[in-house]
């Protein structure tokens, strides 16, 4: 089969491996000059499969209503004149409640296992490095009475089978001293440690190269601008080179949209009406300047909601969402804001340890925004959509990272014909699930 995959993130690429894997052929168009530079470029690092609670639970509206008034709070909410956020938020509040959310957990966990499987094979298979770190994900707390509630998260994901377990403060230093300089605020903290850590750039850069070596054709700097629609089905996808200029039409018999953010718009041009949402996130990457004191496991800061990750001799510090459209700039004052805090919170937990100095002082810090492509469950769409030859892996929100190789090679084996072993809806394939998204 000719498959046409659209975006080169590592959910577009994931794809396109798998898809050769089984023996199809595959183009790749993206817009920019290389593959994993827009979402999957710099976030948080997390193989997450154990932190994947989806954002809406019973407690999530008051917090969003708090938050609202705080520049540099974890999730904020601007409100604008745009029907597809209000219609977004509406659909989010649907899911904040208890059933709701144990019915999403599920799904997250059974595509998170069978994700880290993927990943480990794929590694096995092509030996690809990516400053992975096969130590654990730590979560920790300043707040007694949010380390309860995580006590209680915790044992909700046992009872999917995730091995989360809540340390003492005492414990959790000894899976990372490094965080002793900050031990007084410290209440205790969770702990899964068959999570993991690694560069999700990294990964994908080499898995495209390793696509390419094995007959893929990539085609980078090219705009998607139309998927054309004849009778019930895609005909040809419109690209535009963004050199030249110049306009040229493919056909397949299979069009993926792995478009990220984008894949919401996109998909609406030819009636396919996803609930996709931009949430804006921050990283920071400073250079680790004592190695010796660097932490080793990656850790969820819950009081702020950022993560600390080594990426080999940076620190990557990464975290919060803004529901504020498509914007990736870093200049406006709430982006100022939320850099600052991320600079701020690692002089203050791990002081010393990274230059945090702004490049004004001679200081070399990475600032990055990316957009996660959101849904109102966090369950990614992985399947077809009703326009035939049409097919969707777009949706990931906070852990497309997590759950690329697995998305990969579940949406490669439902386009061979083939269901993945996984106890996961997929879009098309199973209808309730494809009725409550759609
Ligand atoms: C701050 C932050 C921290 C995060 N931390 C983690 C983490 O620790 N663990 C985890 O699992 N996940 C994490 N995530 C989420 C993860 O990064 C995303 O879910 C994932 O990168 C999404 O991948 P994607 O391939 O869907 O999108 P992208 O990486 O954005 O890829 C989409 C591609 O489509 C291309 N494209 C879009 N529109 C067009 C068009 N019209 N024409 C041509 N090309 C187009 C883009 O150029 C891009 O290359 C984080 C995200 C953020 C923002």
């Amino acid at each position: 089969m000719q498959v046409l995959v659209l975006g080169a993130g590592i959910l577009g690429v994931s794809t396109a491996w798998h898809l050769l894997e089984r023996g199809h052929t595959v183009t790749v168009a993206d817009r920019q000059d290389d593959a994993a530079r827009e979402t999957s470029f710099a976030n948080a690092g997390q193989i997450s499969v154990s932190y994947c609670e989806p954002w809406a639970s019973r407690h999530a509206p008051a917090k969003l209503l708090r938050w609202m008034l705080r520049n540099d709070a974890p999730l904020l909410f601007r409100p604008r004149l745009d029907w597809q956020q209000w219609r977004w938020v509406l659909r989010f509040l649907g899911e904040c409640n208890d059933a709701a959310f144990e019915r999403n957990v599920r799904q997250l966990v059974a595509l998170g296992a069978y994700s880290h499987e993927a990943l480990k094979e794929t590694v096995r298979a092509t030996g690809i490095g990516f400053a992975r770190l096969e130590r654990g994900i730590a979560h920790y707390f300043t707040d007694a009475a949010a380390l309860d509630g995580a006590a209680q998260a915790a044992a909700l994901m046992r009872r999917f089978g995730i091995a989360r377990h809540v340390v003492s403060r005492e414990e959790l230093l000894a899976i990372e001293p490094a965080f002793r300089p900050f031990a007084h605020r410290i209440v205790g903290g969770t702990y899964t440690a068959s999570d993991e850590s690694g560069d999700a750039r990294l990964f994908t850069e080499q898995l495209a190269a390793r696509c390419a070596a094995r007959g893929a054709q990539f085609l980078f700097g090219h705009d998607v601008t139309r998927l054309e629609r004849a009778g019930g089905a895609i005909d040809h996808v419109r690209l535009r080179d963004r050199t030249t200029g110049a306009g040229r039409s493919l056909r397949a018999d299979a069009v993926v949209v792995a478009c990220g953010s984008h894949s919401g718009p996109l998909l609406r041009s030819v009636g396919v009406d996803l609930p996709i949402y931009p949430g804006k996130g921050y990283s920071a990457t400073f250079p680790i300047v004592r190695p010796e004191a660097a932490p080793h496991v990656s850790t969820i800061d819950d009081e702020v909601k950022c993560a600390f990750t080594r990426l080999g001799d940076s620190l990557r510090v990464a975290g919060t969402v803004e529901l504020a459209g498509m914007d990736t700039s870093l200049d406006g004052r709430v982006a100022r804001a939320r850099c600052a805090m991320l600079a701020r919170r690692v002089e203050q937990v791990l002081p010393g340890v990274c230059d945090t100095r702004p490049a004004s002082q001679g200081g070399d810090p990475r600032y990055w925004a990316g957009l996660r492509p959101a849904t109102p469950t966090n369950i990614p769409f992985i399947g077809r959509t009703p326009v035939g030859r049409l097919w969707v892996n777009a949706g990931h929100g906070t852990l497309g990272w997590t759950h690329g190789a697995g998305s990969g090679k579940a949406l490669a084996a439902l386009i061979s014909g083939d269901r993945p072993a996984m106890a996961f809806r997929f879009l098309g394939f199973d209808d309730a699930a494809s009725g409550r998204h759609a």
